[in-house]
């Protein structure tokens, strides 16, 4: 997502209006298990303040993951506002801020960090999701199990039994 800024940063005041609609690169489409495989759309302008070029705009992105309960496929989806500045190369020693440099802004990190600070941080299909049955893995909201109503099955029975045989100090 770079832009050509030379023409906007001789022109104080000046807009630029941009729009991108992009795959994330640098993350392998992939961020903490949210698959990012359609493009990002990213629209807005940019605004040159006395060099510092503001940054107004609005992106959407859709993800793919799995329900954190029981492990359904979901999609999902971000709309948010942007609004970022970005200043030249070497005038601001803070490492996080977004710089431009020989004219060129790229506002692909802010596309991906914006997404990153907005992603919800645990998906579940629905409130209800009953989830896996932790012993033997069904999916409890499509069919049933008997785990939950005997946890012991006839290997700890036996395990039982030869514990009561044994007597104390054997
Ligand atoms: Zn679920
Ligand atoms: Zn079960």
């Amino acid at each position: 997502m770079r832009i050509d800024v030379s023409e906007l940063l001789r022109t104080s005041r000046g807009t630029l209006s941009f729009s991108f609609s992009e795959l994330l690169t640098g993350c392998g489409n992939e961020i903490d298990g949210y698959i990012f495989d359609t493009p990002v759309e990213f629209i807005g302008n940019l605004e040159n303040i006395n060099g510092v070029l503001r940054v107004v705009g609005s992106l959407k992105a859709e993800y793919k993951n799995t329900c954190s309960r029981c492990l359904e496929n979901l999609k999902g989806g971000l709309s948010l506002d942007i609004h970022e500045s970005i200043v030249e190369d070497g005038s601001d020693d803070d490492p996080d801020v977004y710089t431009y440099k020989d004219g060129i802004a790229d506002i692909g990190r802010i596309a991906q960090d914006n997404i990153i600070l907005n992603m919800p941080m645990r998906l579940i299909c629905s409130e209800d999701c009953k989830g896996l049955c932790p012993l033997c893995g069904v999916n409890l909201n499509v069919s049933q199990c008997d785990c939950g109503k005997d946890h012991f099955d006839s290997r700890f029975s036996k395990l039982e039994g030869y514990f009561k045989d044994k007597k104390p100090n054997d």
